[in-house]
């Protein structure tokens, strides 16, 4: 589940939403319940260990 960050564009407090599905345009600021939110695309929570494998490695020698 994706974790984004925003920023309230009324009160300027930053803060960390976890976001489901179809929820991405309903967030409110905690602080003041504006929905004027900016989201910063913060990577942060998809720097797993998955990259690089699909593509790279894929077995040869199938039939
Ligand atoms: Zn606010």
């Amino acid at each position: 589940m994706p974790i984004f960050e925003y920023k309230c564009n009324l009160c300027e407090k930053d803060f960390e939403r976890l976001v489901f599905l179809g929820e991405e345009n309903n967030i409110a600021c905690p602080e003041c319940k504006n929905k004027d939110v900016f989201k910063k695309m913060s990577a942060s929570s998809f720097m797993g260990n998955s990259i690089g494998k699909c593509a790279t490695s894929s077995p040869k020698g199938f039939s």
